[in-house]
């Protein structure tokens, strides 16, 4: 069990579900960042009174300390201010649970000072696993995947003394809220549509994610990423019930599967105490009522961003930056009803033709890959 920990990205779903776990362990708080929700903030630091706490811009941190000037707490913000919560002496498991690109440097930081990372921004992996996975392998830092397929396959590997006895590992994919429609069908959905997911309730841009099916792309790149595997080791099934959360085949045809309700204090909990476990909030799985399960093959066609992560996941190189970036900001223009449910792939599409290609990229050369890719989203998005 942790002694301490620091949570990026407290006032998320992710966040707020770890916070909620931590209460429950009796796991102190070191540190809490957030974007832009001050209020949210303000409660957190008066539930668990971190030593810091962090908002996204210097206007944003004054307000938060206007609000805690009662209370012994440092308010920092922005990069430094995300940096300092990562690497806090105290903390010896950080939770990174921000979305997006803004992941990438805390993590490596946190990553440099040997933390226990429970990996929830796979963004990071996305953009940056190989250089990500280097890291943590020099410094000895351990990473626990928080994505409850990722914990799922962490889960079933727990056995395994040699990935060469791994034929394959199988992602499960709930399919989102359009699963079964047309491409036309599909053409005029609302983002209000888009938000309504099935079995997870989660951030915006994650929901978003999930109805284009770029999550799963995402989570392909981030699956290779944190076992060292190549993309023909990955698959990915549709699994409309949620509750196989991801499978691992091994050479002698055996196939381990992890269950369980879908409700991601599990797999954030067990970032916190592995390898141990012990009693979880989340539901019990009941197997006499949660079936029937069923499984299917993605409809590529009709979900064209999870091609798109494929290929980007074979080039490997800047290509999971150029991917990951344009989405991000493709996204972000869908939730503004700034463009339609197709643009998203469109954008991604023209981002990966026109930002150079850099194979084994240093840190400076990724930024500027997601810098360039969300440049070209942004000139291509009004035409
Ligand atoms: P949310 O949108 O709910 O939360 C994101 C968090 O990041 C919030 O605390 C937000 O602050 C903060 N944040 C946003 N932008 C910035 C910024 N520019 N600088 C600093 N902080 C920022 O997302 P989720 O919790 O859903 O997802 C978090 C990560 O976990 C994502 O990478 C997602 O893919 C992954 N994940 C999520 C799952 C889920 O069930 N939600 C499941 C598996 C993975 P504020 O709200 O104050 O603006
Ligand atoms: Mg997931």
């Amino acid at each position: 069990m942790v002694n301490c920990i620091s949570v990026l990205g407290s006032t998320g779903s992710i966040g707020r579900q770890t916070l909620d776990v931590a209460q429950r362990l009796g796991i102190p708080v070191c540190a809490l960042t957030a974007g832009s929700n001050v209020e949210r903030m303000e409660e957190q630091c008066r539930a668990f009174l971190p030593r810091l706490a962090v908002m996204a811009t210097e206007e944003l941190a004054q307000a938060l300390a206007d609000r805690l000037e009662d209370l012994p707490i440092q308010v920092l913000s922005g990069k430094e201010g995300l940096l300092a919560a990562a690497t806090m002496e105290e903390a010896d498991t950080v939770i990174t649970a921000v979305v997006g690109m803004v992941g990438l440097e805390p993590t490596l930081a946190a990553i440099r000072a040997k933390k226990r990372i429970g990996l929830a921004n796979k963004e990071t992996l996305v953009c940056a696993g190989e250089l990500v996975m280097a890291e943590a392998a020099r410094w000895g830092a351990e990473i626990i995947p928080v994505d409850s397929e990722h914990s799922a396959i962490f889960q079933c590997l727990a056995g395994c003394r040699d990935m060469a006895q791994v034929r394959r590992l199988i992602l499960t994919c709930s399919g989102g809220p359009f699963f079964g429609k047309t491409r036309e069908e599909l053409k005029y959905v609302t983002r209000a549509d888009a938000l309504r997911h099935p079995n997870w309730k989660m951030g915006a841009k994650i929901t978003i994610d999930c109805a284009t099916l770029m999550n799963k792309g995402l989570e392909v790149i981030e699956a290779m990423r944190l076992y060292g595997l190549p993309l023909e080791q990955v698959s990915v099934v549709i699994h409309r019930q949620s509750v196989v959360h991801s499978l691992v085949e091994y050479t002698d045809g055996a196939v381990l599967a992890q269950l369980g309700s879908p409700d991601m204090r599990l797999p954030i909990q067990l970032a916190l105490t592995w390898p141990d476990r012990t009693a979880c909030p989340a539901p019990e799985l009941d197997l006499l009522t949660c079936g029937p399960l069923s499984f299917d093959k993605p409809d590529v066609e009709t979900f064209p961003c999870l091609s798109l992560a494929m290929e980007a996941a074979r080039a490997g190189g800047t290509a999971g930056a150029v991917l990951s970036g344009a989405n991000e900001v493709a996204v972000g223009l869908y939730l503004l009803d700034q463009i339609g449910f197709y643009d998203i792939p469109a954008l991604v599409r023209r981002a990966m033709d026109k930002v150079p290609f850099v194979a084994g990229p240093d840190l400076g050369q990724i930024l500027e890959a997601d810098r360039l890719a969300r440049e070209s989203v942004c000139q291509n998005a009004g035409g």
